[in-house]
Formats: structure tokens, sequence, C-alpha cells
């Protein structure tokens, strides 16, 4: 089987880098082998996906919308010399919040400080015709300036958009906008009487709706037709509808009516029962995300942000993962681990790889790479969850990355550099589906082990295990034998790269003289330190340094893949018997600390490099060909280049708030 990463092709992935942000577009593999009738499916989703986007602007900050409409009258219709130093800084300000939906970080969540001053924020709108500019009625362009440019440019007005330090009043410190006027403590008086005391199967209470004071009153405002964001969910049901006529099969039909009854009504046991049958209907050839999801943006955790995605699988890459969990059994049963915890009837998880075709809301521009839901656990247990991974998305990211400088800079040679440039896409990809397909499910406990016994450890470990079965199997030659890999550099290459990052690389995301906290990546330390200490005596795994620069490099492959399968054995064992100091002592002795005197080495080389840290993408436009009838034939695909042009678009087409 022909691996389908390889990044053999001349595809532009970069569109732009400013400040922190790098903007690259993303390719849609095979989407023109899709039916029309699939194309036309995936054109109205993506429609609905686009339809949202107001949505999220104003959950993040009630004058999001304003300002927005702002910027973009300015840069349409500015009339003064747009060459100067202030227009510049203007310029990547607005760059920056149409990257964050809004006028704080996507990701520290602290408001921009803008590179003009105020007195040239004035100078622009007073540069912008009057009929161009977002007043309301009566007001005058004077007002419009006294009204923003404090919200703009003081400081300390909303310095956050989400604030989760334990002793403020999370609520009235962060600036998202899911509560109004109301006290932290109200809302949660508010919610306390609403929760049914042992409901098995309750509801998301408090997902989709603004809490605010009417006449001293603590009420709630529910994302719906005819109620709150009434207009763009509309929108968003119109689409849905055409959907329906276009979808494949009944199953789908019926769910998309589920979800707009939903979107009707926002009644949140019709959620539910949307995201039963959305979770049931397990293979689709397309299939999409739309709705109010994840709770991250709320200080309390309860309400949602709206995000869509539309979807198609990636056949060749599905059949890769289909490979692996017919082979489950196979797997397990030649595992490194203690014969008595392995599972004598495994089932791997079936994944499916999946292609982005549009990405919306809390999805756009920075997108996942990997989505599994729904988030409701009771559902989770008795009906099951669907988790892919976005190949075309994680296949932007490598191939971006080659060139940056990165791995030139860190490699142990060129030897590696090619590797990696030949096979690091494929090598990542089958990894990825090592751990999820069959790394989680691999092993047993112990009778009467504790599930929980872990505690603080149990997701490091769990994370290791999956990643240690997937290094373990890397190297064998099953996988050549199963057509997974090309040949045995390829394997090589995913070893490099694991190490390179575990022992040096991934702390460049660590401030100075911090420790490791994050469950992924304490697993990845774990693991590189443990074989680096454990392989020393013979020299597996070194440290040198070239040109007063520290480097990793692996001298005995075979060897440190049968170290990778005794950690491998020992973590297993840790989880089954429930083994809580065994596990506390991998983690803390080989996965928290830093080498402070490395970590300053890593940064200072990191920062050199002039690497944005975050990444996010601009849309394809998806352009329908109609017949005389007008019935949509095909759909047509056209990349986009201009990360500006896109935003502007979405601004003056898909603006309903
Ligand atoms: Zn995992």
């Amino acid at each position: 089987m022909k691996p389908t990463n390889l990044n053999t092709d001349d595809f532009k992935y970069f569109v732009e880098q400013f400040d922190d942000i790098r903007v690259l577009k993303y390719k849609l593999p095979g989407f023109e082998n899709l039916s029309p009738r699939q194309k036309e499916y995936i054109y109205y989703l993506s429609q609905a996906s686009l339809a949202g986007r107001d949505i999220l602007w104003d959950q993040n900050f009630r004058h999001n919308l304003l300002i927005r409409k702002t910027l973009e009258a300015i840069i349409g219709n500015y009339t003064g010399d747009k060459e100067t130093t202030d227009y510049k800084a203007f310029m990547l300000y607005a760059k920056k919040v149409f990257f964050a939906n809004g006028i704080h970080h996507h990701y520290s969540n602290d408001k921009f400080k803008p590179g003009f001053n105020a007195g040239f924020f004035a100078k622009l709108i007073n540069g912008t015709k009057y009929k161009d500019l977002p007043l309301s009625k009566g007001q005058s362009s004077d007002q419009l300036i006294a009204f923003l440019t404090p919200i703009l440019c003081d400081e300390r007005l909303f310095p956050r958009k989400v604030e989760q330090k334990s002793g403020a009043d999370m609520i009235a410190e962060s600036a998202s906008n899911f509560y109004e006027g109301v006290k932290q403590k109200e809302v949660e008086e508010f919610y306390a009487g609403k929760t049914i005391p042992d409901d098995t199967h309750p509801i998301s209470i408090g997902l989709n709706s603004r809490v605010v004071k009417v006449n001293g009153k603590v009420t709630e405002e529910v994302y719906k037709s005819g109620g709150k964001y009434g207009a763009a969910i509309n929108k968003i049901i119109q689409w849905l509808e055409k959907a329906i006529n276009a979808a494949e099969i009944e199953k789908q039909k019926d769910e998309l009516k589920i979800l707009i009854e939903y979107y009707k009504t926002g009644d949140l046991k019709k959620w539910d029962e949307y995201n039963i049958a959305w979770v049931r209907n397990t293979s689709p050839m397309v299939d999409y995300i739309n709705g109010f999801i994840e709770i991250y943006e709320d200080p309390l955790g309860m309400k949602a942000t709206w995000e869509a995605i539309v979807d198609y699988t990636d056949l060749e890459a599905t059949k890769r993962t289909k490979i692996i969990t017919d082979n489950a059994q196979w797997f397990e049963d030649h595992s490194p681990i203690h014969a008595k915890y392995r599972k004598e009837k495994v089932k791997g998880v079936a994944a499916r790889v999946i292609n982005i075709a549009m990405l919306g809301g809390d999805c756009y521009p920075a997108s996942p790479l990997g989505i599994n839901l729904p988030n409701a656990n009771w559902i989770r247990k008795e009906v099951g969850s669907k988790s892919v991974t976005l190949a075309n998305i994680t296949n932007a990211y490598d191939v971006a990355s080659q060139g940056n400088g990165f791995l030139e800079e860190f490699a142990s040679d060129q030897a590696e550099v090619e590797r990696i440039k030949k096979y690091g896409s494929i090598s990542d990809a089958l990894h990825t589906d090592l751990h999820e397909c069959v790394g989680h499910a691999s092993g047993k406990l112990a009778e009467g082990t504790d599930p929980n016994a872990l505690k603080n450890y149990a997701s490091p470990l769990e994370e290791a295990r999956a990643d240690l079965f997937a290094l373990y199997y890397m190297m064998d030659k099953k996988l050549l034998e199963l057509g997974l890999l090309p040949n045995e550099d390829a394997a090589k290459a995913s070893y490099d790269a694991y190490l390179r990052n575990g022992l040096l690389t991934q702390i460049v995301r660590i401030k100075p003289g911090k420790d490791i906290e994050e469950a992924h990546m304490r697993n990845r330390s774990a693991i590189s330190h443990w074989v680096y200490e454990k392989g020393k005596t013979e020299n597996v795994v070194e440290f040198f340094k070239y040109g007063g620069k520290s480097h990793v490099k692996i001298n005995d492959y075979r060897k440190l893949r049968t170290l990778f399968g005794e950690l491998l054995k020992e973590v297993q064992r840790v989880k089954s018997e429930g083994d809580y100091e065994a596990g506390k002592s991998i983690i803390e002795d080989f996965g928290v600390k830093v080498d402070h005197k490395l970590h300053a080495e890593i940064l200072s080389r990191y920062e050199k490099l002039n690497l944005a840290p975050y990444t996010g993408f601009v849309n394809p436009k998806l352009i329908p060909v109609f017949n005389t009838i007008g019935e949509i034939t095909d759909v047509e695909v056209e990349y986009v280049n201009d990360y500006l042009d896109q935003m502007l678009e979405y601004g003056r087409d898909y603006s309903f708030l």
C-alpha cells in the first residue's frame, strides 16, 4: 500500500507569518473523487460552518463585533496614508484580532496592546467616511472614537478574556461574554437549584446560554432561533436544511433534523438526543461538527463556544488504521508485556482518519489536530464516542515545518535531517495510529486493581503506555510485512524525532526556571530520559556537543527498541497492579525536572530561528457549479493565498449579528 502522507507534492502550505502567528493553508486530497452528492452535502455543511462566525466573536467579548466592523471599515475605506509606521502597526493589530476572533490572544487570553496610540486611532476613524462606519442610530464618529478608544487602548480595561485565578471573582475578571451584570456567586446559586440529584442522564446545564440580570432577576438568554444569536442561528438552520436533502443516508437526515430542532428550541435534551444519533452514525464518508461544544472559554466551565467543521474520510489512511485494527490481536499477543496482563481478546479502536473541508467558529483559524466527541460522560459510556485525527491539517503542519531551520538546528546530522524529510510525515501518522488504535486498547488490569489507583500520574502513564506500544512496534518487521512502513529508515526517523523532542526541544514551550507540568510532555520526557539512563553504559543514546551546541544521537536503534519494550512492560505492570509508588517514580524521576543550563541553551537557539509558536489556517473556497435549473452538479476547490482577504470576505459575507 502506498503511504498517503509522503511529502512529495509541491503544494505551498505557507501563507503568512506575523507576530507570534503562522498562517498556513491545507489541502483537500481526494476531494475530486467524492461523488457530486457528497460534494454538495459538504458545500451546504461548509456554509453552515461559516454562518455562525459572528457568534464566537460576540461570545469572546461583547464589543468584539463592533470592533471588528470598525477595523473592516477602516481597512476598506481609510483615505489617509497607508505607508506610515502607524498604519502598519494598525494592520498588524487588525490581523491579530482577526486571528483571535477578538481583541484577546486566542491562547494566552491577554488583551492585545495596539502598536499605535489613541490619537492615531481617532485619525483612522476620521479618515474613513461617515457612511462606511458601523455607527448606531444617531451616533457620531466622535462618539464611536470616545467609546472604542479606552476599550482598545486602556490596559486596565478588560485585560483578560478568561481569568481562572482562584480567589478572584472569575466572572467579573473575565472579559468573555457568557455573563453580564451578575456575580459569580449569583450564577452559582442560579444553577445550583437546576441540577437533578442522582440523574444518570443529566443534560449539560447552562451549555447554550448567557446569564444576565433583568430587572434585578438573574435570567438565561438561550442561544436559539428567536433568542440570543437567533439571526445567525437561523442562517445555520437554513444551510442544514439544504444539507438534509443532499445527505446520503437516512441516518444523517434524521440526525440533522434533531440538530435543527435543537437550534430552534435551545432544548438541551434535544442536544443529547442529537449527539446520540451522531455517535451512532459511525462511519459516514462525510461528517461534521456544528454546535456549542467546548467549555474552555467559560471561567466557570459550563458555557460552550460555537464551533464547526466539515470533514470527509481519508480512505487511504483509514485503510492504514483498518490494517492495524485488523491485526490488533497479533500486536497484543506479541507485546513485550507480562503474559498475564495481555488481553485474550483485544478490540482495536476504530479511529477515522479525516480530511478537513472547512473550519468554522472556534476551530478557525487555529484548528485542533484530533477530536473526540461528544463531551457528555454518560453518552460516552453508554453509546460511545467518535474519535478522528485530522490528516490534512497534520500534514500541513509537518510539511510547512520543514525548511524553517528547526530540524537543521537540532538534528544530530544531515542523515537524520534527510530521514525526517523523507519519512517524517508517514512515521508520525503511523505512530499516532498505533498509539490510538491499539496502544490505549492494549493490556488489562489485575483482578481487584482500583482503576483510579495511579491518581495524578494516571494520565502521563497512560500516554506513556500508548506511546511505548507504538515505539516498540515501529521497529518491528511486521510493519514492513503489512505494508505500513516503506523501510527501516522510516522507523529510525520515528525514533530520532521522539528522542530529539523528549530530550531536547519540547522544553521550548516551558518558561525558564519551570518544571514540566503537562501530561503529554511529562510522558515524552519520562520515556526519553528513562531509555537514555538505562542505555547509558552501552551508549545506546548519547548527548554530544557540536560547535558548543547540544545534540542527541542514537547509536543503537535495535537496543533502543528493547529498552522501549522493557519500559512498556514496567508501565503496563504499574497500571495492571495499580502500583502508585512505582508509577510516581517513573514520572517524577524522569519526566518532570528540566536541566536549567540545557534549557537556557535550547531557548536561546530556538529564539534565533524566529519561529511563530502558534499556527492557524485559511480555508479553501468551495465553489458550487450549477446546472441550468439551479441544481448543484459539482463543487470546485479554490485555494486561498491571502489571509487578510479571507478575513474581509468572511466579514462581508457571513456577518449576521
Ligand atoms: Zn493518547
